[in-house]
């Protein structure tokens, strides 16, 4: 080829070149929301404790598969399964995703490794012989992809900017979550209220043995089994107007409707928001509880630009915003693209089943080595080991017990105990 034709092409090849590559790293940034958080809490008995991390690295050492973690552990009789939870949990659901997915498929097998990493950090803290319990809200966020799982009562609520406020947990509260009910009952739990001296009731329902309200928790060893630490979980794709999730504790949650937290701090930057919905659920409630706050806004890569400080005084600050945005017709044409802009649900699923929750694949939890691993706590089983997950499930649909995942006989045991097929009132560890 002659020289002139080289770079003649070369200087065509160029210009698109260019151009791909701008297209190419805009695109990558579209990809990419930031994340802006804030906390705050007010303590009466010490016992909630939150985790916010934000440069969790999917693939380590490589800074585009960065994702963020946020949660929070609301400990009861003491706070030790809350403290034990937040400086363990992570490393367990992480440990129970195979190694070497790309982004698609790590999101997707998160949902089952959370299950796993709940019930592992829940069986270990047991073993301990410690008797304090926690609720856990625990949410991961992957660029626009949000994952959250959740055993008790804090929840995780999702404000996005067309005004849907939604709910992202279940709460599991006796006193409202009937399904709970029947499964305590169902799995050998009493459900009532506390007698007092001359047979009246009072309170919200508990479960017997042992007297809490929640039907889930991590920890509890002096309760029935019944209460459970397999996660509620949900996973959705934001749209790419992003959104604010508003985690909290039930000191936020006694006070305040989901809608109520989300409409007191719209407009407000996240560590502003997080101190006025505390601020809000004291004001109507005053400190009746542990009452803690984490919001975590996604923000568009568009839309970098942080939100305008508010004015010292609150009620004008809004009446500001709501002018100009009724107002300005390139808001109104913004909230109608939003609202456009569909949160798409990923997956949803709340059974207390692990046959339900670790699915029937028997490739995944494969070691390297070659041997299966259990499903919950990642040990390598002998060959005469390993127990079904489906084995002997009356309530499988699918009862195969030649097909994996796999448990060790420990963790077979506790999912027995779980279901009500061992007596109650003995805990397995
Ligand atoms: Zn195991």
């Amino acid at each position: 080829m002659g020289s002139r034709v080289e770079r003649h092409q070369h200087h065509h090849d160029l210009v698109p070149l260019a151009a791909l590559l701008s297209r190419e790293m805009r695109n990558e940034k579209m990809e990419k929301p930031s994340v802006r958080y804030g906390y705050a809490a007010q303590s009466r008995k010490g016992e909630d404790f939150f985790l916010m991390k934000t440069d969790c690295q999917r693939v380590s050492g490589n800074p585009s598969s960065v994702f963020s973690v946020f949660a929070i552990f609301d400990g009861h009789n003491g706070s030790a399964a809350a403290i034990y939870s937040r400086d363990h949990l992570l490393n367990h659901v992480l440990n129970a995703i195979p190694r070497g997915l790309g982004r698609d498929e790590w999101l997707q097998a998160l949902p089952r490794a959370l299950v796993a990493g709940f019930v592992k950090t829940d069986k270990e803290f047991q073993s301990r012989g410690l008797t304090s319990g926690t609720t856990v809200t625990f949410v991961i966020i992957d660029r626009w992809t949000v994952t959250v799982a959740s055993v008790g009562d804090s929840r995780c609520i999702l404000d996005t900017q067309g005004g849907a406020v939604s709910e992202l947990t279940v709460d599991h509260r006796l006193e409202d979550n009937v399904d709970e009910r029947e499964r305590v009952t169902a799995s050998g739990g009493e459900v009532g209220r506390l007698s007092i001296f001359g047979g009246a009731e009072i309170g919200p329902l508990r479960c017997w043995p042992g007297g809490l309200c929640l039907s889930r928790s991590i920890g509890d060893m002096d309760v029935g089994e019944f209460i459970v630490p397999i996660p509620y979980v949900k996973q959705v794709k934001l749209s790419n107007a992003g959104g604010r999730l508003i985690i909290a504790s039930d000191g936020i949650w006694d006070a305040l409707s989901s809608d109520m937290a989300a409409k007191s701090c719209r407009g407000l930057p996240a560590e502003l928001a997080a101190k006025q919905v505390v601020k809000e659920a004291l004001r109507t409630r005053g400190l009746k509880d542990d009452t803690t706050c984490i919001v975590v806004d996604v923000i568009p890569p568009d839309n970098s630009t942080p939100p305008s400080p508010p004015p010292k005084k609150q009620n004008k600050f809004r009446a500001l915003l709501f002018r100009k945005r009724s107002h300005d017709s390139a808001s109104k044409l913004s909230r109608k693209l939003s609202a456009v802009g569909i949160v798409e649900e990923l997956f949803e699923e709340g059974s207390a089943m692990l046959a339900d929750r670790l699915g029937n694949d028997d490739t995944c939890n494969q070691s390297t080595t070659g041997l299966f691993m259990c499903a919950i706590c990642q040990t390598d089983l002998a060959a005469s080991e390993g127990i079904s997950v489906h084995a002997g499930s009356i309530f499988s649909t699918s009862s195969k017990p030649w097909q994996g995942p796999f448990l060790c006989a420990d963790c077979r045991n506790k999912k027995d105990a779980m279901e009500g097929k061992i007596p109650s009132g003995v805990k397995v560890v």
